[in-house]
């Protein structure tokens, strides 16, 4: 079995790879849905953590889901918010607790202290009521530098909530009469660190439940910043072929082609809209026309705040068709930096998701 090129989610058809950038809180910053539509991005990650705190679910029930909220009609995935969570726990006992039953998560908001009970069942509901396509199990995501035997803890209760979640997600389906054509996928991630006798066991356990997808769980990267190529490798070939691969939180344009070869389908990443809003402009590194995507490097970085972009005409990139590149100059993009303008982060957001999708085609094109 070779690589899944597409798949078919409540009707509708999604093309692999596919890049999601995240819109956590139900906007990816400084962009609306037709901003995103310009960059040709075709789904988002939402986050179910921050979602249920902030609108909070009964609004989001109200206004018919998130997809509703922000006139979004493409693919939605929501990550559980295990992420969050847990980085923040193991960082900080303060910020909450941690047992097999459940997550217990204190959250100060406008100088009142709230307390949230997370479990697998909740989390499941709320994605429900987000209205997501692809919803995620809640898991345990161990510190980055946890011992192995933390990790196999977080193995164990991963798997333990997976059971859970799937256990909800039949009841949901029932409650909701929802039937195969109509229902969103339930994804499951597989935990493990490092150990890749823990990722294997993880996998297995997994794939013995039986979920519609797999997801890398943990840090892609290491604590010295390098791509954690060996673990996401195995990871992804313990994964069966027929379903959707989803390697989360991966990365920069390159490591989206590293990853796309290890055979993973769905990526997302923070990286090309925070990367804007930060003057760090993602640029094709030739022609694409001439671009060997497989062998040769994809991307170059340009930052807008030199000195030398104060009179250039020229576009961000002349191998780039998006919105900002076809209307605006470089110089303007680092005048409006300059001045702290709003509209800087997005026109440069709206050119770095477009980088990102140009080489989401040409990964497509391999394929063919
Ligand atoms: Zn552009």
């Amino acid at each position: 079995m070779g690589y899944l090129k597409t798949t078919t989610i409540r009707g509708n058809d999604y093309n692999f790879p596919i890049y999601l950038p995240d819109a956590t809180r139900a906007v990816a910053r400084s962009l609306d849905s037709e901003d995103l539509k310009k960059s040709k991005i075709e789904g988002v990650v939402v986050n179910t953590y921050h979602l249920m705190s902030e609108p909070g679910t009964p609004i989001l029930e109200t206004v018919g889901g998130v997809k509703k909220f922000m006139n979004w009609d493409g693919l939605v995935v929501s990550d559980s918010g295990g992420f969050q969570v847990f980085s923040l726990i193991y960082q900080d006992p303060k910020f909450g607790k941690i047992s097999d039953a459940e997550v217990t998560f204190y959250k100060s908001s406008k100088g009142e202290k709230r307390k949230y009970h997370f479990t697998p069942e909740r989390s499941i509901q709320v994605q429900f009521v987000l209205g997501s396509d692809i919803i995620i199990c809640l898991d345990d995501v161990p510190s980055v530098n946890a011992k192995e035997d933390q990790v196999r803890l977080s193995v164990k209760r991963t798997i333990e909530w997976a059971k859970r979640c799937k256990e909800e997600f039949a009841k949901q389906l029932q409650s909701r009469k929802m039937d195969h054509k109509n229902r969103p996928l339930l994804l499951a991630v597989i935990q493990g660190g490092d150990f890749l006798h823990l990722r294997e066991e993880c996998a297995q356990e997994l794939i013995k439940i039986g979920f519609d997808a797999f997801g890398y769980g943990g840090f892609p990267m290491d604590e010295q910043g390098n791509f954690r190529t060996e673990t996401l490798k195995f990871v992804a070939g313990l994964m069966p072929d027929d379903k959707p691969k989803f390697a989360l939180g991966v990365g920069t344009p390159q490591d989206i082609v590293e990853g796309f070869k290890m055979g993973y389908n769905i990526f997302d990443c923070v990286l090309p809209t925070r990367d804007a809003r930060h003057q760090r402009l993602s640029v094709l590194s030739k022609d694409p026309k001439t671009l060997d995507v497989l062998h040769e490097p994809v991307f170059n970085y340009l930052n807008m705040n030199r000195e030398k972009f104060v009179k250039d005409s020229g576009p961000i990139s002349e191998y780039c068709d998006c919105f900002t590149c076809q209307n605006y100059s470089r110089a303007y993009l680092h005048h409006l930096f300059k001045i702290e303008e709003f509209t800087a982060g997005r026109l440069a957001s709206i050119h770095n998701l477009r980088t990102y999708t140009k080489i989401i085609e040409l990964l497509r094109a391999t394929l063919a």
